[in-house]
């Protein structure tokens, strides 16, 4: 059963120097229990689509078309206390990036975990602090650390904590915005075995945000390929990293060093990712794009399925 549908989502943003595109046309479906990474160079539009999710752009962004779907209702169209009292956190909620400043630094981890428990669920404060004492178990801690100050915490529990606030009112969908940024590679490893035991446990959605793509190969069953505000290529993780078709994301792999494989030289992507204030006409990929025919600095190529549950978009694909 679909769980989030996102159709034709425009998120810009509007500023004194131009109308950025950050989110253009990007569609998406997920069931209940599945993961998908979305992954892009920064500024590619990747963490402002995951604000959308919540409807929560901050200005001088907003929605300005398309919908998005969570269990039948479009909460695009749902007003602020709609919003706040029914979808955020209760259906999806997000694991924000930089665990290190998402705590408030004068609130014990206790008071921060419970207060939505008193806010949204009406418990007092024993109870409420009873509860997330629990869920700080569930995420590997010591149920007294609700007792301590985010400053007593190392980098690891300190993002194990904001997990831990993600999960509190038992959402259906986590959306993990670079969570293991600025940690260094063995906590990295822990929080993200952290996030494949949640999710199997309690039968999470996850959105994964990263430009890491080696991340999403750990936890994710389908991978969408993010540049310049779109979507290029998306898939089946194992279809697409085996399979790699748009040149954007064929680069993007070949960049990423393999411990298995023998790789001759890694390779780079030239060129930088585009002002998004004025986009290249046609595919935005054009003038870094060492395929690129004449169609392509005129007409945006249409997303094809080039295998079952397949997408790309891409001129090789579609004059083919
Ligand atoms: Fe390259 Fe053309 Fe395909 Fe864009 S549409 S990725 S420019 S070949």
């Amino acid at each position: 059963m679909v769980l989030l549908e996102v159709k034709n989502l425009k998120t810009y943003y509007f500023t004194l120097k131009g109308m950025v595109k950050a989110v253009d046309n990007v569609s998406l479906s997920l069931e209940k229990g599945e993961s998908l990474g979305i992954a892009g160079e920064s500024g590619c539009g990747k963490s402002t689509l995951a604000y959308s999710l919540l409807n929560l752009v901050p200005p001088p962004g907003r929605i300005v078309g398309g919908k998005v779907i969570i269990d039948g209702i479009d909460i695009t169209r749902m007003n602020e206390e709609e919003l706040r009292t029914k979808i955020r956190w209760r259906r999806i909620s997000m694991i924000f990036q930089g665990a290190m400043n998402a705590l408030n630094p004068v609130y014990t981890v206790g008071y921060q975990l419970a207060e939505p428990l008193m806010y949204h669920k009406g418990m007092n404060r024993a109870e409420a602090v009873e509860v997330a004492s629990k869920y700080l178990e569930l995420v590997g801690l010591s149920p007294d650390t609700v007792n301590r100050y985010p400053h007593e915490l190392s980098g690891g529990m300190k993002q194990r904590v904001v997990i831990a606030m993600a999960l509190i009112l038992n959402p259906d969908i986590v959306i993990a915005d670079e969570p293991t940024t600025a940690l260094d590679v063995v906590i990295q490893a822990q929080i993200l075995n952290l996030l494949k035991k949640l999710q199997k446990e309690l039968n999470l959605t996850i959105i994964l945000i990263t430009h890491d793509l080696s991340i999403i190969s750990e936890l994710s069953d389908k991978v969408a390929i993010m540049y310049a505000g779109k979507f290029v290529e998306n898939g089946p993780l194992e279809r697409v990293y085996n399979n790699p078709q748009h040149p954007y994301t064929q680069g993007l792999l070949r960049s990423i060093p393999r411990l298995r494989k023998k790789v001759k030289k890694l390779e780079w992507i030239p060129g930088v990712p585009p002002d998004l204030r004025a986009p290249p006409p046609g595919c935005r990929f054009h003038p870094r794009c060492k395929f690129v025919m004449d169609i392509c600095k005129r007409e945006e190529p249409p997303m094809v399925e080039i295998e079952p549950s397949h997408y790309v978009a891409c001129w090789l694909y579609t004059k083919r």
